[in-house]
Order: structure tokens, then C-alpha cells, then sequence
């Protein structure tokens, strides 16, 4: 074990009050004072972003830990390299930082919009991987997007290319079978195959209800009612509960047609109606597509 994954001392704690939650930031030795406050701005703008989906952080009580970790280990020399939710004692996101990086790197950085997106589903089990995963790899790049962080160029870029990363991604699994214990090399078939569901749930609520209803509205429904949750849910459940909040369900359908079926959800005719064109090497806006207004209802600057 190396120094600073043993000096664990909570030097900057920051109990504040971020998008309505009194947020309990730790961050971890050793750090430096002045680079530990930047952090804390960091941790508490991000939290932020998370309230341009329905106003408000979705756990009130939630710890952020942030832990300094220069090894080059998952990330790289990235300055966010790892992040995880554990919820056991209630829920805390850990972030570990190279804290040697500028801090304008952490802003670009998705990870702990990713993680903190973690918070707006209560825990699944494993089988139901993908729809926690893919629900917030969809809204990492949505939030991204909404708060300035990304273009909206990019945020519909990454969309795609994760789409088609997970397109390649074991096609002989089902979404279930990909993300059940013991599988390996289907983590990109696992991520970007619930970010697709979401893109697809969300485009339907908005389209058939004028902009009322979206995967915004009903997530906010879902944390009134239910989270944060102690008990772990399978898909059908959360599906179901989801589809409560409507008059007519949108998540078991596309549940029923895509969990059990193998190959990937057919993102692409939608991603064409909201003018998402894949040319060569980046994504071009066309304007004239009949759901192109969508495109900056879901991710355009908030
Ligand atoms: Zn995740």
C-alpha cells in the first residue's frame, strides 16, 4: 500500500448547500489546501449541473468523497480517473483525482457527472446493469451539454460514438445476458445500450406530449416517490414504476422488445429524425429533420 491511500483525514470538509442538498464533500490527504478548495468548488458546480434535469440534486443526504490518486490506473494521468456510487450506509459517490492536474480539466472531465447521475435511479441488480449504466452515460453527456461544459456538437458526437462502440459490442448477448456476472468485454454493449433506451424513452415522452412529459419529468417523479431507495430493484420494477407516472407506459414496451434480444437498439432512424447526420469523422447538425427541435429541448444550453 503506498502513503495516501492510508492517510484517509478529512481536512476540507465541506458541508454545503448545493441545488437544494446539504452536501457532505470530503476531500482526502493529501491534497493542498488551495487545490482541495478548488476541488470543493469543482464537486459543488457539478452537483449543480445535476438540478437542470428536475431542479434539485437527487439525494439530499448525499457524501461526496474525493480521494487523491496520481497512479496510473483506470484513467490514466486523467484528472478524474475513477468514480464510483456505494450506497451501502446511505449513498456516497467517491472521486478519485489526480490532484497534479489543472482544475480546468476536472470541468471538462465527465466522471463525476456520470457518477452524480448514478443518484436519480435507486440501485439495480446486476442483470439490470445496463439500465443504470445507460441512463447515466446518457445524461453525462446531456449535462455536459445543458451546462456549458460541451458543445452541443460534441455531446451528440460522444452519443453517437458510444452508440456505435456498443453496436460492436458482443451483438450475440442480450442486454441481460451483457450485463450478468462473469461477462466479459460487453462493458460498452452494457453502457450504451441503456443510453440508448433512454434516448429512445426520452424522445417518445417529449414527441408524443408536446414537450410536457420527458425522461426528465418522469426521473423527477420517480425521486419524489421513491428515492432514495434502500431495497434493490430489479428492471421490470423500476420500468413499471416508471410507466405509473403515465397514462400510457413507454418503458415496458421497449423493456419487452429489447432486454431478452440480442444485437443493439436501433438508435439510428431516431438519431436521423433529430438530425444527428454521422459524416466522416464528426456529427453535422441538419435543422430541416422532423424532430430537430428536439435536439436542443433534450441537451441544448440551460
Ligand atoms: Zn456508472
Amino acid at each position: 500500500m503506498v502513503m495516501d491511500s492510508i492517510v484517509l483525514v478529512a481536512l476540507f470538509a465541506a458541508p454545503g448547500e448545493v441545488a437544494g442538498s446539504a452536501l457532505d464533500i470530503e476531500v482526502r490527504q493529501p491534497i493542498d489546501k488551495q487545490k482541495a478548495e478548488e476541488i470543493i468548488e469543482w464537486v459543488e458546480a457539478t452537483a449543480d449541473t445535476v438540478k437542470l434535469v428536475y431542479g434539485r440534486f437527487p439525494n439530499k443526504k448525499a457524501r461526496i468523497v474525493v480521494i487523491p490518486s496520481t497512479r496510473n490506473s483506470w484513467g490514466g494521468n486523467a484528472a478524474v480517473s475513477f468514480g464510483q456510487v456505494t450506497r451501502s450506509g446511505g449513498e456516497k459517490v467517491e472521486l478519485y483525482v489526480n490532484p497534479d492536474r489543472p482544475i480546468e480539466e476536472f470541468y471538462a472531465d465527465w466522471t463525476a457527472t456520470h457518477e452524480f447521475s448514478h443518484l436519480m435511479l435507486p440501485l439495480l441488480r446486476q442483470r439490470y446493469r445496463w439500465i443504470s449504466e445507460g441512463f447515466a452515460s446518457y445524461y453525462q453527456n446531456v449535462l455536459m451539454s445543458r451546462s456549458g461544459r460541451y458543445e452541443p456538437e460534441m455531446a451528440w458526437q460522444r452519443l453517437s460514438e458510444g452508440f456505435a462502440r456498443g453496436r460492436e459490442s458482443r451483438p450475440e448477448l442480450t442486454l441481460n445476458e451483457a450485463s450478468s456476472n462473469g461477462i466479459r468485454e460487453a462493458r460498452m454493449k452494457v453502457y450504451w445500450s441503456g443510453a440508448a433506451i433512454a434516448l429512445l424513452a426520452d424522445v417518445e415522452l417529449r414527441q408524443r406530449s408536446g414537450g410536457k412529459e420527458s425522461l426528465d419529468t418522469v426521473l423527477d417523479q420517480l425521486q419524489s416517490c421513491c428515492l432514495p431507495s434502500k431495497t434493490l430493484w430489479t428492471g421490470p420494477d423500476l420500468f413499471r414504476k416508471l410507466d405509473s407516472f403515465l397514462e400510457s407506459p413507454v418503458f415496458m414496451p421497449l423493456y419487452r422488445q429489447h432486454a431478452n434480444s440480442k444485437g443493439f437498439p436501433d438508435v439510428i432512424p431516431v438519431l436521423n429524425a433529430l438530425g444527428v447526420v454521422k459524416t466522416r469523422s464528426r456529427v453535422r447538425f441538419e435543422n430541416d429533420k422532423p424532430l430537430a427541435q428536439l435536439r436542443s429541448e433534450i441537451a441544448g444550453r440551460r
